[in-house]
Parts: structure tokens; C-alpha cells; sequence
């Protein structure tokens, strides 16, 4: 609960949870494991807007004399959450907000609205001198509710209220009240990144929520893979390959490369917010995507939403969905991804060979150089040179040769995975 004067010297109070300081101002069994409903009744100043999860159950009324604080001239605003939600989720803010309506998202795709309309009002909270600056950030919020409805299913909450706040986070994903850093609105930054994976994280964390803490991923790679899924739908994929090439940079560098991405060993949860929750996480899906392909993906993903929203949920949980659309065991993809540090990287050579009156081929031998500590990774790819020019192969030893036919020498060298599906680096000794 931070009670202060905002970037405009004004007083806010804003609610910031995450990991687990809901139990600072809220009695609760403050674990992911326990989701709960929740009414707020908050007695504010007559000038202040107060925002919550779930939907205002009636307009603001004078507060009652005996209403609990000071005996100021005060208005009572009463919010609903109808759907279980985490106890980090549950927040309040309220201070001078000036609120935009930006549109309506997921009509008849949203069981929690308590509109007539069955369609999710989603909406700006900002601080008045911002407003203009916060114009770009989320001029698409609307559609990325459509699109994330689209591609998962139905929105999950009442509405969607999007909040500059005092929260220490970029962005904190509260269900239907997601707030984002005052500062960085204040700024004028484009922060249109983060709006995308805060409103993806209502489908997963929000309303699919990790059943604990080493089960991050679920929440903050999922936000991270269809907050960056987004921006392929509506700007293409060049966009995309660029923002999983940044992301695939953060793993590189990362200084957790060591650990893997369920961590048993990490008791510091803040120490979770790091590079293999996030950007490997989300590499670990566009993988995942890359071996079943879209369809039977984008079908898994759908079937796991609809059994586990609402509720709390396991990597195992999410395996065995996957496995079951693919219809196949898929231990040798998670076991390498998440339970085992590091990533493959690969050292390619290929040399040309041909003899008089013969076809010509390709040798090609490939090794995974990385360090003993981690595994030899079980990675199925293709070899191209240039366009149309591909085989298949399957690269499961630390050292493998192949040799390709080739009625010609390929004008080119071989690309290794050339589409990007698999995280590694290269090596170019
Ligand atoms: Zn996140």
C-alpha cells in the first residue's frame, strides 16, 4: 500500500503486491496457490476517481457519517470482483485520474462482463498532466484484447482499466486494473510493449495463475511470447524476428544461464523476475510453436486455457495438454528447456566433395560446444542453402556428421535453422 505524492506532487494510493506484500495491508493467505473473490467499499475524496479489480457496482455515493476515516467530504465507491483472481492481483489506486474510455473489446467473448452488452469496457487512468503523452502507448489496447480473445479465448474479468500508478514495476498485470510506472507514462515513453504483455498476462497468470513461484514462467514467458505474438499479428514479422531476436539476446547475456527456468534452488522471488522466467520462457513457446506448428499449437494453447482459467496450473499440466494435442511424449522437450540450464552452441563446418562422373555432396558436421554443466540438446531443424534448398535434420550428439547429395555445389553456404525456431548460438570458430 503506497500512500505518497505522485510525479506531479499530487497525493495518490496505490496497491503494489507482487510477490507477495498483499498480506501487508490485506489478511490473506498470500500465495498464488489461494485465489479468492473481492469487494472493495473505499471512502475517498469527492475529487478523487478510485479504481479496483472486477466492475463498479453502482455510482459513487456521499459517504455515510459513520463510514470509516477522516470526516471529510468523501464519496463511497464500491468494486465487484465476480472470478477468482491471485491475492498479488487484488488492488486499489485512487488519487485525481482523469479516465478514457478507449472502446469496446471482446464482445460476446467475455463471461465476466456485467454489461448488457456482453462486451469489456477497456479503459485509460491517468494523471491529467499526462494524458497527451500516454495517447500512443495504448491506442491499441482495444485490439489487443480482440486479438489475444481471439487467439486464446474468452476475455476473463469484468472489465479492462489500464493505470498510471506508483507501482515500482513497468507494468503490474492486476487483473482488470493492470498499473503501469507513472514515470515512464510521465516521460512520454511509448509503452506500447508492455501494455501488450501486461493485458496478455490476464489470460495467463491472472486467470491461468502459476500454482507457485517457480512455476514463473507460466505466467511471465507466456506474457512475454503473446505480448511479442501481438505485434506479428499487426505489424508483421519482421517486427516479431526483432523482438525475439532482443529477447534471445537477454538469454545470451543473462547471468542466470546456469540455472534453469524451474528453479529450485532460488528462494529470493524477486530474483525470479529475471531473464529465464521471462525471454526464455517465451522462446521455450516459440519453440514449442515450431515443432508442433501453428495449428496444433495454437490448439493447445486454447485447450489449456480452457481447463485451467480460473484455477492455478503446473508445468506438468501444461506438458501433458501439449501432448495430447500432438499425440506424443514431449519429456525430452521440456526436460532439455526447463528443467536444465543453458542452450545449445553450435559450431558448423561444411565442405563440398566431388569426383569425376559423379554428383557432388555436401559434408556437414556440427557441434554443440557449450559447456559440460549443460545438456547435449535434442534439436530438430533443417539445414537451407538458400531459399527452396532444405533438408531435415536431427541434431542429438554433442558432435554429428551428415552428408547431403547435391547434383550442384549450392551457391550458398547452409543456413542452420534458418526460419529461427530454435534458441542457441552460433559459433564461428
Ligand atoms: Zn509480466
Amino acid at each position: 500500500l503506497i500512500i505518497n505524492k505522485n510525479i506531479h506532487g499530487d497525493p495518490t494510493i496505490f496497491i503494489d503486491n507482487w510477490p507477495n506484500r498483499t498480506r501487508f495491508w490485506l489478511p490473506s493467505i498470500d500465495h498464488p496457490s489461494d485465489k479468492a473473490t473481492v469487494t472493495y467499499t473505499i471512502h475517498a475524496p469527492v475529487e478523487w476517481n478510485v479504481i479496483a479489480n472486477g466492475h463498479r457496482v453502482n455510482s459513487p455515493i456521499p459517504s455515510l457519517n459513520n463510514a470509516i476515516g477522516p470526516k471529510e467530504n468523501r464519496l463511497t465507491w464500491k468494486w465487484d470482483v465476480t472470478v477468482p483472481i491471485p491475492t498479488y492481483n487484488m488492488v486499489f489506486g485512487a488519487g485525481k485520474l482523469d479516465v478514457e474510455l478507449l472502446g469496446y473489446a471482446a464482445c460476446d467473448q467475455s463471461p465476466a462482463s456485467q454489461r448488457q452488452d456482453n462486451c469489456i469496457e477497456v479503459s485509460l487512468w491517468v494523471y491529467p498532466e499526462d494524458k497527451i503523452k500516454a495517447k500512443d502507448s495504448f491506442r491499441r489496447a482495444v485490439n489487443m484484447v480482440d486479438y489475444f480473445t481471439k487467439t486464446i479465448g474468452p476475455f476473463p474479468f469484468e472489465k479492462l482499466a489500464n493505470v498510471q500508478s506508483s507501482t515500482r514495476f513497468g507494468g503490474m498485470e492486476n487483473a482488470s486494473a493492470i498499473f503501469y510506472s507513472e514515470k515512464s507514462i510521465g516521460k512520454g515513453r511509448n509503452i506500447e510493449g508492455t501494455v501488450s504483455h501486461e493485458i496478455a498476462h490476464q489470460w495467463f497468470g491472472d486467470s491461468v495463475t502459476e500454482v507457485d513461484w517457480n512455476h514463473l514462467w507460466l505466467s511471465e514467458g507466456f506474457a512475454t511470447y503473446f505480448g511479442n505474438l501481438f505485434f506479428e499479428y499487426e505489424d508483421g514479422e519482421k517486427i516479431f524476428q526483432d523482438k525475439m531476436e532482443n529477447n534471445r539476446k537477454r538469454i545470451i547475456n543473462s547471468e542466470n544461464t546456469n540455472r534453469p527456468i524451474i528453479d529450485q534452488g532460488n528462494k529470493d522471488l524477486f530474483k525470479l523476475l529475471n531473464s529465464n522466467n521471462y525471454p526464455k520462457g517465451g522462446w521455450v513457446l516459440h519453440m514449442l510453436r515450431g515443432y508442433m506448428g501453428d495449428e496444433l499449437f495454437f490448439n493447445g494453447i486454447r485447450k489449456y486455457y480452457e481447463l485451467y482459467k480460473y484455477k492455478t496450473a503446473t508445468t506438468k499440466d501444461f506438458q501433458s495438454v501439449m501432448e495430447n494435442i500432438k499425440g506424443e511424449n514431449l519429456d525430452w522437450f521440456f526436460e532439455q528447456w526447463i528443467y536444465k540450464p543453458g542452450f545449445p552452441i553450435i559450431s558448423y563446418e561444411e565442405k563440398w566433395n566431388y569426383s569425376e562422373g559423379r554428383n557432388g555432396s555436401v559434408s556437414v558436421k556440427i557441434s554443440q560446444i557449450q559447456k559440460n554443466e549443460w545438456p547435449i540438446f535434442i534439436i530438430p531443424t533443417e539445414i537451407c542453402w538458400g531459399g527452396e534448398n532444405c533438408k531435415s535434420i536431427r541434431i542429438d550428439k554433442r558432435i554429428q556428421s551428415y552428408e547431403f547429395n547435391f547434383e550442384n555445389k549450392p551457391q550458398k553456404v547452409g543456413a542452420l535453422d534458418p526460419k529461427g525456431l530454435i534458441l542457441k548460438d552460433i559459433s564461428n570458430k
